[in-house]
């Protein structure tokens, strides 16, 4: 898989960074925000409910689209305030019509978001941070250095800016392209819970974005403390990046297991409000060879997710430049899946998506650290995709 096709990289003057000269950007403010900023104006506060429409129920990108608004407050809102999204550094589409995208924020920083279409639903791959902090050696991004946490507005960002570019605010709601999302990009969601939290809630407003909790997927390496109040307060499926069935070789995968170790990762599983076997949380599972891959382990995996409503993801290690690890073969992650299947739990092996274009689980990296260390550059043509570099 080495093909890859070229989108036109975007080159809308709407898609300047957030808050843009000195205007105050508006993706990310909630309904208080909103109604407190209308209040400030001098607005009546239905106003408030106007405001909310246009900018994320129609995802209008200009001021002078929202007709309910007399014009000459819908002048002064665009003097003062902006709807800019961020910014696509980069616009990839894969042979398997994954699309990736690398958008630049307000402050430069990069981050990458991707867009996984299937027949029925498709799902948006967003970020929560700018790199991520875990260390896990088998994952490119983990190994990126630097680190900040997304703002509200940066993530529902990534959302708005995918729904542009699919044209998804025109079809009718029933006609949805991008029907789910999965906070599986980059970064540890659950770091940065409070500015994920309030995307969330304005991701899933019935009156706006409107995708419902139950589309919502996400995905923690295992931040203990923090998952009964994700449960609680944002009611999301969640999604446990299990890898290994002993300490010891989960120490080495996924470090953060010598802060929060697997007892104490599966009691909060099992404590995870509102599951039950209608909402099970998946396990995810990387298929690395010779490390977690034997039908031993496979056993005892159905052993350890006894009593949890449990489903796991079966993923074959996606290989990038330099990684310590190989994948699994066919033949063992048909056996693992298997043994999971006769245990019990239904054991899907994930396709690899966009591999070609490094969108896979794990390989969002090299772009990013790479266009953040460039200078300003007029795009260019590289390997039949457009780029800056
Ligand atoms: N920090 C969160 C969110 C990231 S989700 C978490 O760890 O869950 C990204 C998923 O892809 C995780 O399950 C991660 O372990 C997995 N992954 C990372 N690198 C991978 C690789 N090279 N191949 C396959 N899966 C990988």
């Amino acid at each position: 898989m080495s093909e890859v096709e070229t989108t036109t990289p975007i080159q809308d003057p709407a898609a300047a960074p957030a808050g843009d000269g000195g205007r105050v950007g508006l993706i990310g403010l909630d309904r208080e925000d909103i109604a407190a900023m209308m209040a400030a104006l001098g607005e009546k506060p239905f106003r408030a409910k106007q405001l909310w429409h246009w900018l994320y129920g129609q995802g209008v990108r200009e001021f002078d689209a929202m007709t309910t608004l007399a014009k000459p407050f819908r002048a002064l809102l665009a003097e003062r305030y902006s709807l800019a999204r961020p910014a696509a550094a980069e616009d990839r589409l894969s042979s398997d019509t994954t699309r990736k995208w690398l958008f630049r924020f307000g402050d430069g920083n990069l981050a990458e978001t991707v867009f996984i279409p299937n027949e029925e639903r498709g799902a948006l791959c967003i970020s929560s941070q700018v790199g991520c902090t875990l260390n896990c050696p088998f994952c490119h991004t983990g190994t990126q250095r630097l680190v900040r946490n997304l703002e509200a507005g940066e993530i529902v960002g990534q959302l708005m800016a995918a729904r542009d570019a699919i044209g998804e605010w025109d079809l009718p709601s029933d006609g949805r392209l991008l029907t789910n999302i999965v906070m599986m990009g980059m970064g540890e969601p659950l770091y940065n819970f409070d500015n994920v939290a309030k995307a969330l809630r304005i991701v899933m407003d019935p009156e706006g974005l409107s995708i419902s909790k139950r589309r919502i997927t996400l995905s923690t390496a295992g931040v203990v403390p923090m998952m009964a109040r994700c449960g609680e307060e944002l009611g999301v499926n969640l999604a446990v990046s299990l890898h290994a069935v002993s300490d010891e070789v989960r120490d080495d995968l996924v470090p953060i297991n010598r802060k929060y170790p697997i007892a104490e990762l599966l009691a909060a599983c099992r404590a995870y409000p509102g599951v039950h076997n209608a909402r099970r949380i998946t396990f995810e599972y990387v298929m690395l060879k010779g490390v977690n891959d034997s039908p031993a382990d496979a056993r005892a995996l159905v052993k350890l997710l006894k009593g949890i409503p449990a489903k796991t993801n079966l993923i074959p290690f996606n290989p990038w430049p330099g990684a310590p690890y190989e994948c699994s073969s066919a033949a063992a992650i048909a056996k693992f899946a298997r043994i999971v299947n006769d245990g019990g739990l239904s054991a899907p092996v994930r396709a690899p998506r966009g591999r070609d274009i490094l969108a896979a689980c794990g390989q969002l990296k090299t772009e990013s650290v790479r266009l953040r260390g460039g200078k300003k550059a007029t795009p260019k043509r590289e390997n039949g995709h457009i780029s800056e570099g």
